[in-house]
């Protein structure tokens, strides 16, 4: 048996899970795993070898053979794509959308869940995604599904990219967030849904350090 401490926080896109993951990481000084960053290393491939979203055969044939690895420095997660580091090119829309189709298709999470478990044994982690808690680490030690209002979610997805200096358009974003949770909560292999053992938090009007702290209260409470 590991001694190892996994906290499993899913939830639907933009609802925070990476900012407050990140910050559970650092306070308990363990692995932070960003399993949405591998399905969109996955999805980059698919988009550069000309594989549309809707061509599940062509995808079921390719996953097996893509190369992706995570390697962490100074803390941060570097995402590798057959030996590349692609960190710098997975965050756009256009990459999210493939990753929400081609993440359904059961060759691409086949490998993936494999290489998230495989972290988890070896390290403790704070792991988000949207089947942590239900599939990739069922016996994880403290469970929190994270959501927010899709409105609220799309103001600050709109704000995070104005920061950066991006135009963007406020309604686009909202069809955009609620066009993906449907994707993601209605396929069929591990779809996006809170694992019955794990808490509710509704992030709408809290702060990011009222969320982080109320994980770090489930953590003491939890973790055995
Ligand atoms: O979290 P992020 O937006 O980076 O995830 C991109 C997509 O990857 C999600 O919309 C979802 O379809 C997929 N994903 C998944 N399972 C996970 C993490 C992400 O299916 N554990």
């Amino acid at each position: 048996m590991s001694n190892n401490i996994a906290i499993a926080i899913d939830g639907p896109a933009g609802a925070g899970k990476s900012t407050i993951a990140k910050l559970i990481a650092k306070r308990k000084g363990y692995i932070y795993v960003d399993t949405g960053a591998m399905y969109r290393a996955m999805a980059l491939y698919f988009i550069e070898q000309g594989i549309g979203a809707d061509e599940q055969e062509r995808i079921s044939k390719a996953a097996p053979g893509v190369d992706v690895t995570i390697t962490y420095k100074n803390g941060e997660q570097i995402v590798w794509l057959n030996g590349r580091n692609v960190n710098g090119l997975i965050r756009t829309e256009e990459v999210g959308k493939m990753a929400s189709s081609s993440s359904a298709n059961s060759e691409v999470r086949k490998k993936l869940v494999e290489l998230q478990q495989a972290l988890a044994r070896k390290e403790s982690v704070v792991m988000d995604g949207r089947d942590i808690g239900t599939c990739v680490l069922p016996d994880a030690d403290v469970k929190v599904y994270l959501t927010a209002d899709s409105h609220v979610r799309a103001v600050r997805r709109y704000e995070e990219l104005r920061a950066k200096g991006q135009e963007c358009d406020l309604d686009i974003i909202e069809k955009d967030i609620i066009d993906r949770d449907n994707q993601d909560m209605h396929r069929e292999i591990s779809p996006l849904r809170q694992a019955e053992d794990a808490v509710l938090l509704d992030s709408s009007s809290m702060t990011i350090e009222q969320v982080a702290d109320a994980i770090m209260d489930l953590c003491d409470q939890g973790v055995k």
